[in-house]
């Protein structure tokens, strides 16, 4: 059914706009007494031959000429992950020399959650933006989580504050109140569960209620009211990158290749979403390739995942649109080694706010499970 209401910030008036990441801190006083020497960052032959296997998994996607500045970084960050004792997630979104090359835990948003909760490393470097770095450590607060760029944010996560959530609240008392984990940890620690693009529609159906306050991503809540007769009342966020794809684009790639497959991100508009062939989350997109290997794909999605899934299968053919996420981009193999190297950045919590976050995020995951 269509969403029952949507609302935004407008509704609310004199409401400080306010969440996105915080400030970039470069130097905590913390760093010198805990900073290790910089490695040594030349290309020589021996970095070619300890890089040689890696480069072999991204070879479709990089060319040689790039991978002599990379493959130095490659070597000093998988050298100090151990030194570290620290274990590198990475979402799905990051470029291939991260994803596949450095990143040990590769995933959506529900898969790397559900991975943070678990790592048994001290340290946490989250390639990502910065509510999956709040995410991880919610999960795991006894951890050090670092985030290479602690301005990497997201437009969903900005659009909506905590305080919006409690005057929501007010105009529809008693309603459950669902957040997509694409939020700040203060949103997270006043709503009733997170989902995730994959579980949405599971999370919205467990509440058996009539009427689900869904936020912040207005076009994920008219996809899931399109799924279900839960009524939906919406927020007015949206993916900067996302919502830039129309109808009209994807019918030129039909019309240009009849066989095309075109596979979407349900944070699209409801126009993109009708032509496309199969709607899905980051992870769904994913399986969707491995299981039907068509011989040219579309990927209506963030244009890096597409690179990786093209380095992962070769005999796919990509076509990639190249919507790249400003935020994501952030992270870079340089500001990983400085993460390691210094232990910048350090995300933190206010022990109250992540409590009441992780119940909101556990939630979702015992449901999963
Ligand atoms: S791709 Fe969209 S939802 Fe994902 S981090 Fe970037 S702005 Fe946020």
């Amino acid at each position: 059914m269509p969403i029952a209401a949507i609302y935004g910030p407008d509704d609310f008036a004199n409401l400080g706009r306010g969440y996105s990441a915080p400030p970039r801190s470069r130097v905590s006083p913390a760093e010198p007494a805990r900073a290790l020497p910089m490695p040594s960052l030349e290309w020589t032959p021996e970095v070619e031959r300890a890089t040689a296997h890696l480069y072999e998994r991204v070879k479709k996607v990089i060319a040689p000429v790039e991978w002599p500045f990379m493959a130095p970084y490659v070597r000093a960050i998988n050298e100090l992950k151990q030194t570290r004792d620290a274990v590198i997630l990475a979402h799905n979104y990051q470029t291939p020399e991260i994803f596949h090359c450095v990143a040990d835990i590769r995933g959506d948003s529900l898969q790397l959650a559900i991975e943070a909760s678990k790592v048994k490393s001290d340290i946490i470097v989250q390639c990502g933006v910065h509510f999956m770095a709040e995410t991880s450590k919610i999960l795991n607060p006894h951890k050090t989580v670092v985030i290479p760029d602690s301005r990497a944010g997201c437009s969903l996560a900005s659009s909506i504050t905590a305080a919006d959530v409690r005057l929501l609240r007010e105009r529809f008392p008693g309603v459950p109140v669902v957040a997509y984990v694409n939020t700040s940890a203060t949103v997270k620690a006043e709503v009733d569960i997170c989902c995730t693009s994959s579980n949405a529609l599971q999370v919205v159906e467990s509440l058996h209620a009539p009427m689900v306050i869904f936020l912040p991503d207005q076009y994920l809540a008219k996809y899931v009211a399109s799924q279900t007769n839960v009524r939906i009342i919406a927020w007015m966020g949206a993916c900067e990158v996302h919502e830039r794809f129309t109808g009209d684009e994807l019918r030129s790639y039909r019309e240009a290749d009849p066989s095309v497959q075109i596979i979407a991100h349900p944070e699209c508009p409801p126009d993109v979403l009708a032509e496309a062939d199969f709607t899905g989350s980051t992870a769904h997109m994913i399986n969707w390739v491995r299981n039907n290997r068509s011989k040219r794909v579309v990927m209506i999605t963030e244009c890096s995942m597409a690179d990786n899934v093209q380095a992962e299968m070769p005999d796919v053919e990509m076509i990639r649109p190249c919507n790249l996420c400003p935020h994501m981009k952030r992270i870079t193999l340089p500001k990983i080694l400085d993460s390691l190297v210094y232990l910048r950045e350090e995300v933190t919590i206010d022990a109250s706010i992540a409590e009441k976050a992780r119940h909101s995020v556990e939630r979702m995951i015992n449901l999963k499970n």
